[in-house]
């Protein structure tokens, strides 16, 4: 089935298909590491790595890059503030970054590369652009932009920059302004700054050229789609455009991908409104990394999700039927054989599945479609009426699903502890939740006996109490193994 994503560029729905007929190039816009990430940040890295699950899924390759940056305006200022150098201050996020996709079960991508790793071919890039007549050298030692020189600015935010003052300069990273203005390709230093010796003079690269130098020396000039959050569409987007093409003469990326901002409550997540989370925020309240997956990618990627702790608890929620409907499918016991309404009811919601995403990657139509069959096959099973190759079939499909959505793996207890670790490190223990505490406080005495009603358990042959015991002291963390010898046990 052809996978189909609106494409900013064009403004429609358009078959997306790799230019070599191979393999699909993606370049994501990655992490600025100055700070851990938050539930925004996060939502875009789940909306690409859904879609990329999917793409696999469908036979179809995927070469994906993604950025660290790893310097700009943020990182001096605050790596200032810290008295570190800069490498010091954004490995540690760096790290927690990468943490956090494991915990959100986001695939790494291919290529992964830090903008102060790759500082000739950004200097390359300008003085491509510097001989082409696009860049130029301010008094300071700055280098500019000349976006009066590329008539084409403006072509993806679809903003209209006719009549722009030529020369005029903007040299801060972000900026939100209306007018166009040279932006900054490499920075002077200010006193006392990182700075890099190069033939452009010293200084350090602006972020826009960071990520067109990095995804052309990985994926080419031109590659098939670009991805990142409705913020970067301008300037940043906008501007990689503007210093590729103008470098190369080529269309840098033929699709483009905008992950529309969350809410949080309803309302921009911002710190001064207290709303504003980091995934490990929300593992120190006791929530799941599952659930926050789970809500995260819900929501189809151009629909803005509002994400809230009702939706959030509806998430574990929906997750545990998943799971525990799993398990019923996976312990068997049904009557040999096939019921065929079944057989056509799993069929219908494998095809209504690949669909959804097929168009647009609607994750809400592809995950009504399995919670349909997850309806269907309860009640069918509590009738009697399913049969052991419809479970067999089941649970292919909710393998299929679980390619993408990856949520039936139960690693959540394991995360939990690692967040709580980090928070005794960090001295944030007063931000946990009680029960998380309670659960992690289960003394040695309360495990033995814990243990020891489990092996009553088992010698009145009652497995379901037992199993239930076991399970218990996982989600504390506490794993069990039976030896010859008796029951030992450890902290995960
Ligand atoms: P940053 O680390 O700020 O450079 O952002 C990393 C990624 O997260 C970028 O693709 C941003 O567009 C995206 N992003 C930031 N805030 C949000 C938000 N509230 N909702 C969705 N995506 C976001
Ligand atoms: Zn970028």
């Amino acid at each position: 089935m052809p996978i189909q994503l609106f494409n900013t560029l064009t403004n429609s729905v358009e078959p997306l298909v790799p230019a070599d007929g191979k393999r699909l190039r993606l370049y994501a816009c990655g992490p600025t590491v100055y700070d851990y990430g938050h539930i925004g940040n996060f939502r875009t890295f789940l909306q690409v790595d859904l879609l990329r699950r999917f793409l696999q899924q469908q036979g179809m390759a995927v070469e994906h890059v993604m950025n660290v940056t790893d310097v700009d305006d943020k990182i001096i200022r605050n790596a200032t503030a810290a008295n570190v150098p800069i490498q010091e201050y954004t490995r540690k996020y760096e790290k927690a970054f990468f943490e956090d996709l494991d915990s959100l079960g986001v695939e790494h991508p291919e290529h992964i590369a830090r903008a102060t790793e790759h500082i000739p071919e950004m200097v390359n890039l300008v003085e491509t652009l510097e001989q082409k007549g696009f860049a130029y050298k301010a008094e300071d030692g700055s280098w500019y932009f000349r976006i009066a020189k590329f008539p084409e600015y403006g072509k993806l935010s679809k903003k209209d920059f006719d009549g722009i003052e030529d020369g005029a300069r903007v040299d801060v990273d972000e900026y939100e302004k209306d007018g166009a203005r040279d932006f900054a390709l490499w920075k002077a230093p200010r006193p006392g700054e990182h700075r890099w010796e190069t033939p452009l003079g010293p200084g350090r690269p602006g972020w826009h050229i960071e990520c067109s130098a990095m995804a052309m020396k990985y994926l080419g000039d031109s590659f098939d789609l670009h991805a990142g959050g409705e913020d970067l569409m301008f300037p940043h987007h906008e501007n990689e455009i503007a210093q590729s093409e103008a470098a190369t003469g080529k269309e840098l990326a033929h699709h483009w991908m905008h992950v529309r901002f969350l809410l949080v409550e309803g309302r921009k997540m911002s710190k001064s409104e207290g709303n504003f989370y980091t995934l490990r925020d929300l593992l120190l309240k006791g929530h799941k990394a599952s659930a926050i997956r789970f809500l995260l990618v819900s929501v189809p990627y151009r629909h803005q999700l509002n994400f809230t702790f009702e939706g959030l608890t509806e998430s574990t929620n929906a997750i545990e039927r998943l799971r525990t409907f799993h398990q019923r499918m996976l312990k068997g016991g049904f009557a040999a054989g096939r019921n065929e309404e079944i057989a056509r009811l799993t069929q219908k919601a494998a095809e209504d599945y690949t669909s959804a995403l097929a168009y647009d990657l609607n994750t809400a139509e592809a995950r009504a479609a399995i919670f349909e069959l997850v309806r269907a096959a309860n009640a069918s099973a509590d009738a009697g009426r399913l049969q052991a190759d419809n479970a067999t079939e089941i649970l292919a499909v909710l393998a299929k699903f679980d390619g993408v959505f990856a949520v039936l793996e139960d690693r959540d207890a394991a995360i939990t502890r690692t967040a709580l670790e980090w928070a005794e490190r960090e001295g944030r223990m007063q931000e946990v939740a009680p029960e998380l505490l309670t659960a992690l406080s289960l003394s040695e005495e309360q495990v033995d006996a814990l243990i020891a009603e489990r092996n009553l358990a088992r010698k009145q042959r009652n497995f379901a109490r037992a199993d239930a015991i076991r399970k218990e002291l996982a989600d504390k963390g506490i794993l069990i193994e039976d030896s010859k010898d008796g029951v030992r046990w450890k902290r995960k």
